[in-house]
C-alpha cells in the first residue's frame, strides 16, 4: 500500500487484484443500486456529508414515499441490479425501515438482496431489520472516525457485530477516501473488513461537496483509489467475490473492482435534490462500463425494463455535481483537532 511504491510494484498489485476478482467471480460484475430515502438535516454533521444540518446544504427535510421507493427499486431490478440498498440519515426510525423493507421485498425477486444502510442499532434492531426482509447491511468504521465524524469506531463495530450476529451479511468499503489518508489508515480498514466478515469490499472516494467543511479539499487521485481497491481486494481473501469502487472509475475495474454503484434520491455526496441518475450515471452506463472491462452481468439474463428510475416525488431537478477535479492540488489538510459529527 506504500505511497512510495514503484510504478512496477503498483502495476503488479493491481494485476494480482484484477486476476483474483476475475477468477473468483467468473468474470461477472454486479450493480449496487442505492436509494437515498431521506433528506433529513442530520445533527451528526459529518464533515464530508451534504446532509449535515449545520452545513445547510439540504435545509428542507424530505422523505421519499413508500411508493416512490418501491418504484425506483423495481426499475433498478428490471435493469439488472443485484442489490437494492435503502440508505438513510443517522436517526431514521427502524420501524419505517421495517415497513419499507416489507413493501420493497414483496416487489423484487428473491435473488436480489435488500440491503440497509442506516445509523446505529443493537441486537433488537438488527433482528427487526432481518425479519423485515433485509439480508445484509452496509456499515463501516469511517476513515478518521471521531475526527471527521462524532462517532467512535467502537460504536460502528458494535452495530456491525449486532448485524452479523443476527445473520445479516456485510458490505464494507474503505471510505470516504481522501488524499490525506495514510497507508496505515487504509490498511487498517481493509483488514477490519476482513475481520468483520465482509462479503463485499472495496473503496469509495470522498467527493468534495461545496458548503461542507471538507468541500474545499481535493478528491483522491484515480491511482490512489485504484490501489486502495486492490489492497481491499487482496486483504479480503477468497470470501469476497464482489469488490466495489465508487464513484464509477473504469480504471478500478482493472484493479480488482467488479461492482459499480448507481444512486437515486438523497445523495450525501451532492448538493442536488436527487431526481434521476446521479451525475448522469445510471444502469445503462454501469452495464456498459462493466462490459467494456470484460465483466458480464448475470442479473441481466431476464431484463424486463429500462432499469432507469422515473423522477421521484416533488423533488426538483438535480443540480450539477460538485466534485473538484482529481488533478486539483491537494489542500494539504491534516487531521483537524476538533471532533464533530457517518453516511450512514
Ligand atoms: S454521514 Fe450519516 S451521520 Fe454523518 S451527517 Fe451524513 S447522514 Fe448524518
Amino acid at each position: 500500500m506504500r505511497a512510495d511504491m514503484s510504478a512496477e510494484d503498483h502495476a503488479k498489485v493491481l494485476a494480482a487484484a484484477d486476476a483474483m476478482t476475475r477468477q473468483l467471480s467468473g468474470s461477472r460484475g454486479r450493480i449496487w443500486a442505492s436509494i437515498g430515502v431521506d433528506f433529513t438535516p442530520c445533527t451528526r454533521n459529518c464533515k464530508f456529508c451534504s446532509l449535515g444540518e449545520e452545513w445547510g446544504v439540504h435545509p428542507k427535510p424530505y422523505e421519499l414515499s413508500t411508493g416512490e421507493v418501491c418504484d425506483v427499486a423495481r426499475e433498478y431490478v428490471e435493469g439488472g441490479a443485484a442489490w437494492i440498498v435503502l440508505r438513510t440519515t443517522q436517526d431514521f426510525p427502524i420501524p419505517r425501515l421495517v415497513e419499507l423493507a416489507r413493501e420493497v421485498r414483496r416487489r423484487i425477486p428473491e435473488h436480489v438482496e435488500l440491503v440497509v444502510n442506516t445509523g446505529e442499532y443493537g441486537m433488537e434492531g438488527a433482528r427487526q431489520l432481518r425479519d423485515a426482509g433485509y439480508s445484509s447491511v452496509y456499515h463501516v468504521v469511517r476513515l478518521r472516525e471521531g475526527v471527521d465524524t462524532v462517532f467512535h469506531p467502537a460504536d460502528r463495530e458494535s452495530t456491525i457485530k449486532a448485524a452479523r450476529q443476527a445473520g445479516l451479511g456485510l458490505t464494507y468499503l474503505v471510505e470516504p477516501l481522501g488524499p490525506e489518508h495514510t497507508d496505515e489508515e487504509i490498511a487498517r480498514e481493509a483488514v477490519r473488513a476482513r475481520q468483520l466478515g465482509a462479503a463485499q469490499v472495496g473503496a469509495m472516494a470522498r467527493v468534495p461537496v461545496r458548503g461542507t467543511p471538507l468541500g474545499g479539499c481535493c478528491q483522491v487521485s484515480t491511482e490512489r483509489l485504484c490501489r486502495t481497491v486492490a489492497v481491499s481486494r487482496l486483504a479480503a481473501g477468497k470470501r469476497a467475490k464482489w469488490v466495489c469502487v465508487h464513484p464509477p472509475t473504469p480504471e478500478a475495474l482493472r484493479a480488482g473492482a467488479n461492482i459499480l454503484v448507481v444512486e437515486a434520491g438523497a445523495v450525501p455526496r451532492d448538493t442536488g435534490s436527487g431526481q434521476g441518475k446521479w451525475r448522469g450515471f445510471g444502469m445503462a452506463e454501469a452495464v456498459d462500463m462493466l462490459r467494456s472491462a470484460g465483466y458480464e452481468i448475470a442479473e441481466l439474463s431476464k431484463p424486463t425494463g429500462t432499469g432507469e428510475p422515473a423522477a421521484v416525488g416533488q423533488m426538483s431537478p438535480q443540480r450539477q455535481p460538485t466534485e473538484r477535479p482529481a488533478s486539483t492540488a491537494c489542500c494539504g489538510r491534516s487531521s483537524p483537532k476538533k471532533a464533530r459529527g457517518g453516511t450512514t
